[in-house]
Order: structure tokens, then C-alpha cells, then sequence
């Protein structure tokens, strides 16, 4: 069995180097991960320019790249292997609600899509003040990957994993959920650079807005372990008749 394992937070984070050694012994680990911070890079890849992979010690790879670059990389050729899961993670931070459409962690875990089993996205809830438990995250991941190969799921599943940063005998369980909403970010902060010309910081995630019992917030807040599972498939399928007798009218 053999695991990839990313982030999008960087090779040498604290949440990915907690991954690695949580998951150690369950199978046999590869990382490959970007050289530096590369969240809210989403499902993006490196096209103008070729990609470089460092060496950094045996079984860990940093590549000047995406997330999305780092694990298509490694499962398209990089390795003369074929990995059964990628785990991503553990993130500096929570990825719940609209975050999924951002996160380089959760596109991590999406461009593993085709192996044959359910790919991990984790992510600790923790902001600059709070605890940062990434003990009990790594519990979580070694839980939740362990249960994976005694007990596969559907394969092409991604799980989106929400850890509340709590010690572990706080967690109050794992409960399977759907993704919340989010109110709008806040604005853009305008600042000058040392020029005097102007530059603008990206405003921070808005607070939750669905976040009724059955979303990823709520268990979150409730101190529950949220296992959220991804579909690719964006279609909103109940408008597909609807937009087809619209279209019909223009032609
Ligand atoms: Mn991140």
C-alpha cells in the first residue's frame, strides 16, 4: 500500500510534518509538497514553466509548483509507482463551506481523484490564537486512513476532514457532514507600497452562514471531527431541463 502525501502550506509545515509521522507504518509514505505557502491555490497547474523537484531527505519531495502540480506530478510520472491514496494536509486551518472552492489542501486531495481509493483532504481549525492541536489531527488521520484500508469506501471519493482544535479527549466524535456556506469575505484592505503606489491585501473568509445542524461549521463548532464528501461533478443537475427549454428559445 502506498500513500502520497501534500499540503499546500508547504514541505517543511508543522501540520504536514505531523501527517508524516502520524501515518507512518500504515503504508509506504511518499511526500511531495510546494517549497512554500502556496494556500488558496486551488486546483491550479504550472503550464509556462517546467517544474523542479528537490530532494529534501529519503521519501520527501519539494517542487517550486502547485499543489495540484505537486500530486499530478507524482501520480503521472514523476514515480515508477502507482499510489492507492493522497492524503493532504494536516492544513493550517479549517477548510469548511465555500473554502473547498480555494483550498490547495482540498485540490491536493481532488487531483487524486482517480486512484483507487478515497483520497483525504485534513485540516486543523485553528486560527493565530487558538491552541493549534495538530496532535489530535494527526490522531484523526490515522484513524480515518487506518479505517480506509481495513474498510474501503467508494473509490474517486474525496473526504474533506475538519479537525476542531481541541485536545483529543475534547473531541466529542466523528460525524459525516455536508458543506455550510460562508458570508461574503471581508473587502480588500487597500494599503501603498514603499513606492507610494497602492497594493491591496485579499480581506479575510466571511463568518458562516449556513451553519445548520448537518454542516461541516456546526460540527465543527460542537467540537466534532467533520467528514465531508466531495463530488467533482458541479453540474446543478435539477436546472439542466430548465436552461435546455431557454436555450431553445434562442435558436
Ligand atoms: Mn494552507
Amino acid at each position: 500500500m502506498k500513500i502520497l502525501i501534500s499540503n499546500d502550506d508547504g514541505y517543511g509545515s508543522r501540520g504536514i510534518t505531523a501527517l508524516r509521522s502520524a501515518l507512518a507504518g500504515l503504508a509506504e509514505l511518499t511526500t511531495v509538497a510546494p517549497d512554500r505557502n502556496r494556500s488558496g491555490a486551488s486546483n491550479s497547474l504550472t503550464l509556462e514553466t517546467p517544474l523542479r523537484v528537490v530532494g529534501i531527505e529519503p521519501g520527501l519531495y519539494s517542487v517550486v509548483g502547485t499543489p495540484t502540480d505537486c500530486v499530478h506530478l507524482s501520480v503521472s510520472g514523476l514515480f515508477d509507482t502507482r499510489f492507492d491514496m493522497v492524503v493532504s494536509g494536516i492544513n493550517h486551518g479549517g477548510n469548511l463551506g465555500d473554502d473547498v472552492l480555494y483550498s490547495g489542501t482540498v485540490a491536493a486531495a481532488i487531483e487524486g481523484r482517480f486512484l483507487g481509493l478515497p483520497t483525504v483532504a485534513i485540516s486543523l481549525c485553528s486560527g493565530p490564537d487558538t491552541g493549534q492541536h495538530f496532535d489530535t489531527a494527526a490522531r484523526v488521520a490515522r484513524q480515518i486512513v487506518a479505517g480506509l484500508l481495513q474498510r474501503p469506501l467508494e473509490s474517486e471519493l474525496v473526504l474533506n476532514v475538519n479537525v476542531p482544535d481541541v485536545p483529543w479527549e475534547e473531541l466529542r466524535g466523528f460525524v459525516a457532514t455536508r458543506l455550510g456556506r460562508r458570508h461574503e469575505s471581508e473587502p480588500v484592505i487597500p494599503s501603498r507600497d514603499p513606492r507610494g503606489q497602492p497594493v491591496y491585501w485579499i480581506g479575510a473568509a466571511g463568518p458562516g452562514k449556513d451553519v445548520e445542524p448537518g454542516t461541516d461549521f456546526h460540527a465543527v463548532a460542537n467540537q466534532q471531527v467533520s467528514v465531508t464528501p466531495l463530488t467533482i461533478d458541479m453540474t446543478r443537475h435539477a436546472a439542466v431541463p430548465l436552461l435546455g427549454q431557454w436555450l431553445s428559445v434562442l435558436t
